[in-house]
Parts: C-alpha cells; sequence; structure tokens
C-alpha cells in the first residue's frame, strides 16, 4: 500500500535539541506541520526527553506523534543506528539501557576534548558543551564549536578532518550491542529499525550479514527511504527490505535548518511493494 494512500505523510526519523538537532522540540513539530508531515517520529540519539514537549504541540495541531529514539549501537566492532519506534517511553530497561548511553558520550566527550586539546585546538569541550545546552553531548556540537571557532569552515569539514571514523578525535565508545538495543526496544513494545542502510557504506556482503544478524535479533524495520540516500539507494534498500521480509520504514532524519538540501515532506513515497513499518500499528 503506497504511504500517500491515505493522505497521510509519514517522517519517522528527525532529530530536536534533546540531541543534535537545532530546533526545539516545539518548532520541529510545527516545521513538520508546515511541509505537511502529518505522522512524526522524533528519534533523538539515546534519549527521548524531547517527546512529552513534542507530543503537546502535535497534540494542539492535530498531528499524530510516534515515539521514537536512535540508538548508538555496536555492530561487528562499528557504530551502527538503530532507530525504536512506537515504544513505551516509561520503559526502565530502555530508559536505564538510554542513561547508560549517555555516561558513555559524556566520557566520550572528555576524551575528544583532549585530543582536540593535542592537536592544538583549545576549549573544544567547553565549547560543545554550550551548543548542547546540558542535553546529550554529541559530535554534532564539537563540530558546531569547530565552526564557530574558525578551525574549519563547515560540520562537514569537522567530521572529515577531526571527528570522522578514523580521523585524529574520533573516539571509540562502548555503546550498547546491536542485540541489546534490539532487546530494549522489543522490551518496551516497540519496533527496532535499521537507519540510513546505505550510509554504513558496506559491501553487499557485509550488508547482508548486517541484515541476517540483526534479523536474527529480532529486528524487523528497515529504513527503505532516508533523507540521507539518493534514489538510486533507496530502490536497492527496498530491494534488501523485500528479500528479508523487513517492514520499510521512512525518514529524513533532519537535523535543522543548517541541512538546507533537506526538508521534510518531500520524501518519495515506499515503493509500492514494500510493507510500510506503520502496518503494525495503525489498525
Ligand atoms: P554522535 O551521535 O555523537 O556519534 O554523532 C553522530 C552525528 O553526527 C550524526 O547523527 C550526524 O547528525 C552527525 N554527522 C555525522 N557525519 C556528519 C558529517 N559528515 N557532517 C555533518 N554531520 C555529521
Ligand atoms: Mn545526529
Ligand atoms: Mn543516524
Ligand atoms: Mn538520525
Amino acid at each position: 500500500m503506497p504511504d500517500t494512500e491515505n493522505k497521510l505523510c509519514y517522517d519517522l526519523h528527525s532529530h530536536s535539541t534533546s540531541s543534535d538537532g537545532e530546533l526545539s522540540p516545539t518548532d520541529l513539530v510545527k516545521y513538520a506541520h508546515d511541509k505537511g508531515v502529518t505522522e512524526l517520529a522524533l528519534t533523538d540519539h539515546d534519549n527521548t526527553a524531547g517527546i512529552a514537549e513534542a507530543r503537546l504541540q502535535a497534540d494542539q495541531l492535530g498531528m499524530n506523534l510516534i515515539n521514537g529514539v536512535e540508538v548508538s549501537s555496536i555492530w561487528n566492532n562499528r557504530l551502527v543506528h538503530i532507530v525504536g519506534l512506537n515504544f513505551d517511553t516509561e520503559n526502565q530497561a530502555l530508559q536505564k539501557g538510554l542513561a547508560d548511553l549517555r555516561k558513555q558520550r559524556e566520557e566520550r566527550g572528555e576524551k575528544i576534548g583532549r585530543r582536540l586539546e593535542k592537536l592544538g585546538i583549545c576549549g573544544a569541550l567547553a565549547g560543545a558543551r554550550q551548543f548542547s545546552n546540558g542535553q546529550i553531548l554529541s559530535r554534532t556540537h564539537f563540530a558546531r564549536y569547530l565552526v564557530a571557532s574558525g578551525v574549519v569552515k563547515n560540520p562537514n569539514e569537522a567530521f572529515k578532518k577531526y571527528l570522522g571514523d578514523g580521523k585524529p578525535a574520533c573516539v571509540t565508545s562502548e555503546w550498547a550491542s546491536m542485540e541489546q538495543t534490539v532487546e530494549w526496544i522489543k522490551g518496551a513494545g516497540g519496533h527496532a529499525v535499521i537507519a540510513h542502510p546505505a550510509r554504513y557504506k558496506l559491501s553487499a556482503t557485509r550488508l547482508r550479514l548486517f541484515i541476517e544478524d540483526f534479523v536474527a535479533c529480532g529486528g524487523q524495520g528497515f529504513e527503505v527511504v532516508s533523507g540521507s540516500q539518493d534514489a538510486a539507494e533507496n530502490r536497492k534498500m527496498a530491494d534488501y527490505a523485500l528479500r528479508y521480509e523487513l517492514y520499510a520504514s521512512k525518514g529524513s532524519d533532519y537535523h535543522g535548518p543548517n541541512q538546507p538540501w533537506l526538508s521534510m515532506g518531500r520524501m518519495p513515497d515506499l515503493p509500492a511493494a514494500c510493507t510500510p513499518i506503520w502496518s503494525l500499528w495503525e489498525h
């Protein structure tokens, strides 16, 4: 069933100031509404703190807000992102797990600050903390500090030179295993989704292994349409979803107006052959 059939417009991956997005939960919901989104999931990294505020605004606008989170996870010694959708935010095991990840983020942030210091860049930890405004500490906040202090021209350069995988200020961290993440999400009554699968740049063989492991852990969803994938990648990802009988999800991964190339409400429909993940909860 194409997702526009009943005039609903889904976006099941987005960020607010509760993680590394630029808009407050209220403003993000208003923006999504302006762009025609009717079903929105706020999926901040490793926390659900913005959902209550987002829900107040969504209720006012008559939008449907789906509980979401994007969990920093490890598969095969590398960082992958697993989105959780439509779970109980009060679930204790999930919240305890997310709290531990936030602690890891603090420790990683301190290490990133020290690495940058060694590279002659002072005050990065304090600077990143200012950008994170008491919320989770993300590499995005370090990138914003590096831009603001004139070290790099844009966040992309900050990742390319310092913060990206394998770069001098990239610090590995003890994230949750993918298996653990899926268990938390399912234990809270939700559905686990592999986020932006094309972004990991895995070979076809490794992507298959990744999906097979994910399915073996009980994962059910695959982000077939992602704001960080092009049309050809989306088509390829649809083939994987069909082959592994995964429910298809769709999300912009919107982080705010500083990504002017990315907007909400303008993503293509899921290919008709895919089974949308929302068919699991829309009855
Ligand atoms: P973290 O969750 O702290 O590991 O930071 C990862 C976040 O950094 C991602 O969720 C993206 O929002 C952002 N990010 C990753 N790569 C880039 C890039 N090349 N340019 C800008 N932002 C990026
Ligand atoms: Mn992010
Ligand atoms: Mn992600
Ligand atoms: Mn994201």
